[in-house]
């Protein structure tokens, strides 16, 4: 038997002994202001950040571990509003629809969250899949899996045969008539059960996918799909629970309906008119661009087989319309929250998006600041991520240049710390 003194000994011990990690930063970039710092060093005791001091500091007193960030830029770690951790793109998904288990779903998003881990996005909302994204979710926070932290959907909202209606283009026989269990609402009730079931199956959010889209087997890639009291009842029950609702939308008439109705974000919102653009500001609703998506659809449209044939001409439609809409959205002053839609292409090239908010007319910082403070502010984690402050969570990544001269380097992101534990470096 220990004495009552041995275990204070050994207590007292045990906390001097954990271990404190400094962190040299040649640049660090202040989410918050906005600015280009240099030489600081962040301080990080378990999976939180201590402090942020000037100049290369190193203890006296304690066990430290020293990371040598002089030659990088660091910055939050980055935080995609939209990505499908489930999946990804292949010819062949349509016909997986019909013959994966939730285990052989479950081991492919493993591979995902990795991959998007390792490429600097430490937090990303999952924004619809089967269900395994709770799972995974519940993994990655108990440690049994590596992955960014995620808010997750579960299941997206859609009505009969609307976007996310996950019997489109089945055979009759297979079609059956799925409901507010499987995700699919007709009418304020369902809507406001559909809502409930997430909460019950673990969900952090709600999606919504407002209008058709390009990737269903179904004809139109803009249609509004909900009527605004459907959206509204969805909206106000989702309230009940504390869920934000992001919405799918590329169609103006059901973008408007779903800021009426009363989502948070818009995803895509490809053909939305200035005056909607308005209405997102007097709502204080944002934009989720996914620019990347766009461009690789109608790349991939292009390629004879790799997507159904009634999936073509909305790809080659929709596609290359978000960029230039994403320009106008910007400079007429709507909020911009960083989202790519990760699994439409290649998970882990979620940095690209970056490379093309420039090209749009976002200055490089904007854009991280975006992916940084915004989206936390969204996720109502502002006190938590997307700045490195003391009292934050210890996320935190590196690129070799700054991207302010070189947005290209947010596609190689070279030291990843979530948590405070070194996943890359
Ligand atoms: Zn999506």
């Amino acid at each position: 038997m220990k004495t009552l003194l041995q275990l204070i000994v050994l207590l007292v011990s045990t906390t001097l002994a954990a271990q404190q990690t400094y962190l040299h930063c040649g640049k660090l970039i202040d989410t918050k202001s906005g600015k280009v710092l240099t030489q600081k060093t962040i301080v990080v005791s378990g999976n939180k950040i201590i402090a942020v001091n000037d100049g290369y500091t190193i203890p006296t007193h304690i066990e430290y571990n020293v990371v040598d960030l002089t030659s990088k830029t660091v910055m939050p770690g980055l935080i995609d509003m939209h990505v499908h951790i489930e999946h990804e793109t292949n010819p062949k998904k349509y016909l997986q629809a019909y013959t994966q288990n939730a285990a052989d779903i479950a081991f492919g998003s493993v591979k995902y969250a990795e991959i998007t881990l390792l490429n600097g996005f430490t937090t990303v909302r999952d924004l619809g899949g089967s269900g395994v994204n709770v799972s995974l979710r519940n993994a990655i926070n108990t440690g049994k899996v590596d992955g960014p932290r995620i808010f997750t959907a579960e299941k997206a909202l859609a009505t009969t045969g609307g976007h996310a209606d996950p019997t489109n283009g089945a055979k009759r026989s297979l079609m059956g008539d799925p409901g507010p269990k499987e995700g699919v609402v007709n009418g304020v009730e369902d809507a406001k059960k559909a809502v409930r079931q997430r909460y019950k199956n673990g969900a952090d959010l709600i999606k919504i996918t407002a209008t058709g889209g390009v990737l269903s087997v179904a004809k139109n890639g803009q249609n509004p799909q909900f009527t605004i009291e459907e959206i509204k009842a969805i909206c106000e029950t989702a309230k009940d629970y504390g869920f934000h609702v992001a919405a799918h939308a590329h169609g103006d008439n059901g973008i408007q309906r779903a800021i009426l109705g009363g989502v948070k974000t818009i995803e895509h919102g490809t053909l939305m008119s200035a005056e909607t653009m308005d209405l997102m500001k007097k709502y204080d609703v944002y934009l989720v661009p996914t620019i990347s998506a766009g461009k690789f659809v109608s790349d991939k449209a292009k390629i004879e087989g790799y997507y159904p044939d009634i999936i073509v001409p909305k790809a080659l439609d929709i596609g290359p319309k978000i960029q230039d809409m994403f320009s106008r959205a910007y400079k007429a002053g709507v909020g911009i929250a960083f989202g790519t839609d990760a699994a439409v292409f290649y998970h882990g090239d979620n940095g690209k998006e970056f490379g093309y908010m420039v090209e749009a007319g976002m200055p490089a910082m904007e854009a991280i600041q975006s992916a940084t403070i915004t989206n936390a502010m969204l996720l109502k984690m502002q006190n938590q991520l997307g700045q490195i402050k003391a009292g934050y969570l210890a996320d935190i990544i590196a690129v070799d240049r700054d991207p302010n001269l070189d947005v290209s380097v947010m596609q190689n992101v070279t030291f990843v710390m979530k948590d405070g534990k070194i996943y890359k470096q």
